[in-house]
């Protein structure tokens, strides 16, 4: 080596500072020396200037001297060599000196200027080796972590990154958001215009990730077309919404594939580090019940996960098979609660709403479950079952209590999935002929929905049903697509008034006003009027004074389970609430 060796020596016993520098002396090489006799000053030295080895104390007054050769291999300072000096011979140290990155590791007392200027040239050329060495494993490793495709990060990548944000969300470095991004119909494209086209398409769509997030946002392709961006520098949880709108934004504009032009689009799961999960495979999991939330609800939209969402998710699928085995158990049951007869203030009649007393969740209202039932079709099912099983029970109740209940009705809800099953005039019939109960007494509740699917088969199917001397009454009316021409088309005989416009009874606004414009507009058609959802003494006075013909609500009653509804309501001391 012909040109100036430039030593960096951190030690504080000037003793031993004095001894290398006679050893470096003796050598008779070119060489200059710098000296730091702390940890601090000498890292600072490391940091700013350029030394082609550095000589370190084992010992030093502010700072391990295995610490600071840490440091110096952290990657914040220059690349050089060093020689750790320590006055204890002990093969453990040495050998934790060697793995933390040193080159060396020398006895002090055995110090001496040739075996001194051995050692650092030894030590530079391994460092040199090593250097080398580090690079093609860095090398190796980024070509093991890159998707060769796109350029992006894959899988295996992603997965190293994600555990060192976890790992410095812990330590309350930074926030973390994971947003888990799969492009809508990619399968489609793929098969149609072939696989050249699917990876152009993905080459394009990563560059408009990239150019979409910010420099400090990780981007990861994990396989096929499913991306991550781990979203790392933000103050507010709404920000990662607003990134995933700005990534659905930058697909907006059609990609050309050859001579077609495409438009595509992603949907996007956020799940929230610590507010949701704490672990690698939490977040990845809730990212992705949030995703798929966002495709079934139409895709090209974001979801952010919470974990109602994750309830809903997770029971869905086994939804169909516990509400089947729930049916033969029968953990379903009928609550009823009470309408009033405006005028008298007596009991007119009850409507039936479906419980589940769920083995492990207790006991559901119909909004836990219900959705399930009508997409799963199984309502079909279950609304015959609430038919039969209400039917009975008001006619096992006319028929022991004859004086109090022969005038009484029953209003049973029946959902749209149960018009197009064609049993429904089957099932009704079975349930009336088996319980004895007469057509007169049993009213259907349906909403407006049913009505607007197929206007000439409902017509058809309803006025069978009126046909039968069924009442047929219109539910959440005012809520829906509420349209005239229904009430002139069906065989409609009471009408629902939503407990919307109830609610609004005293604020004196627009919806207070709709209510009063509904029961008049019934009236002239001599349709039957029921306020639902009345809570309060001024509400059930409101509907009172204003024509309504029956109250049902929460003032009365909630809906209750068969015997706690006889006793309260079906006995003649029974006084009701004014
Ligand atoms: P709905 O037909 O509008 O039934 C009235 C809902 O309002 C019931 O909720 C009832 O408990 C609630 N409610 C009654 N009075 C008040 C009140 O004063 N204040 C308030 N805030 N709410 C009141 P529930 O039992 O949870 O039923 C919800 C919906 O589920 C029903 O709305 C109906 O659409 C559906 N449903 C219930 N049982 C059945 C069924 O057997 N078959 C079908 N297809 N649907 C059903
Ligand atoms: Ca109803
Ligand atoms: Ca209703």
């Amino acid at each position: 080596m012909s040109s100036k060796i430039r030593f960096l020596l951190i030690d504080d016993d000037a003793l031993d500072r004095l001894a290398v520098t006679r050893a470096l002396r003796q050598s008779q090489c070119d060489y200059e020396l710098v000296e730091a006799t702390s940890a601090a000053a000498g890292l600072k030295l490391a940091a700013s200037e350029r030394f082609d080895a550095i000589l370190l104390d084992f010992r030093l007054p502010d700072q391990d001297g295995l610490e600071v050769l840490r440091l110096l291999r952290s990657g914040q300072f220059n690349d050089v060599a060093v020689i750790m000096l320590s006055h204890q011979e002990d093969e453990a140290l040495a050998s934790q000196c060697l793995e933390n990155g040193a080159q060396d590791y020398l006895l002090k007392g055995e110090v001496n200027g040739r075996q001194m200027m051995r050692a650092v040239r030894q030590a530079q050329q391994r460092y040199v080796i090593e250097g080398e060495l580090r690079a093609s494993r860095e090398q190796l490793r980024q070509l093991s972590e890159t998707d060769p495709l796109t350029g992006l990060i894959n899988r295996r990548g992603f997965e190293n990154a994600l555990a060192t944000a976890i790992a410095r969300a812990k330590r309350g470095d930074h926030r973390l958001a994971l947003l888990l991004l799969d492009l809508d119909e990619f399968k489609s494209i793929n098969d149609t215009l072939g696989h050249a086209a699917g990876d152009a398409l993905l080459v394009e769509v990563s560059r408009r990730f990239r150019a979409t997030i910010r420099d400090s946002d990780v981007l990861c392709r994990l396989g096929g077309d499913e991306f991550v961006v781990l979203m790392t520098h933000f103050e507010q949880n709404a920000q990662a919404a607003l990134l995933a709108d700005r990534i659905i934004a930058c697909l907006q504009r059609p990609v050309f594939l050859g001579t077609v032009e495409k438009i595509i689009t992603a949907s996007i799961g956020i799940a929230l580090f610590d507010d949701d999960a704490s672990d690698a495979s939490d977040l990845l999991k809730f990212a992705d019940i949030a995703m798929y939330r966002a495709k079934q609800s139409g895709r090209n939209q974001s979801r952010c996960y919470s974990p109602g969402l994750q309830e809903a998710v997770l029971n869905r699928s086994n939804m169909r098979h516990d509400m089947l085995k729930g049916l033969e158990r029968g953990e379903f049951k009928v609550f009823y609660q009470p309408q009033i007869r405006s005028f008298d203030r007596r009991l007119s009649g009850m409507e039936a709403l479906l419980r589940w007393d769920h083995p492990r969740l207790g006991l559901l209202l119909p909004s836990a479950f219900l959705s399930v039932a009508e997409e799963t079709g199984l309502i079909v099912e279950l609304g015959s079952w609430v038919l039969k099983e209400s039917c009975r029970q008001l006619a096992d109740w006319k028929a022991r209590l004859p004086s109090l209940c022969s005038q009484l009705t029953l209003a049973v809800n029946v959902s749209c999935a149960q018009l197009t099953s064609n049993s429904l005039v089957v099932t009704i019939d079975k349930a009336l002929a088996e319980s004895g109960l007469s057509a007169t007494c049993l009213e259907l509740e349906i909403t407006e929905n049913a009505l607007i699917k197929d206007t000439s088969e409902a017509v058809a199917l309803f006025s069978t049903i009126a046909g039968q001397g069924v009442t047929l009454s219109l539910d959440d009316f005012g809520t829906g697509y509420s349209s005239l021409e229904h009430l002139r088309l069906f065989p409609i005989d009471v009408l629902k008034i939503d407990k919307e416009f109830v609610s609004a009874i005293g604020n004196g606004k627009k919806r207070e006003k709709l209510l009063l414009a509904i029961i008049a507009f019934a009236k002239a058609l001599e349709i039957k009027v029921i306020a639902e959802g009345v809570e309060t003494k001024e509400q059930a006075a409101f509907c009172v004074e204003h024509g309504c013909d029956a109250l049902q609500g929460f003032y009365f009653a909630k809906a209750l389970p068969a015997d706690e509804f006889e006793a309260a309501f079906l006995n003649q001391a029974r006084v009701l609430p004014s």
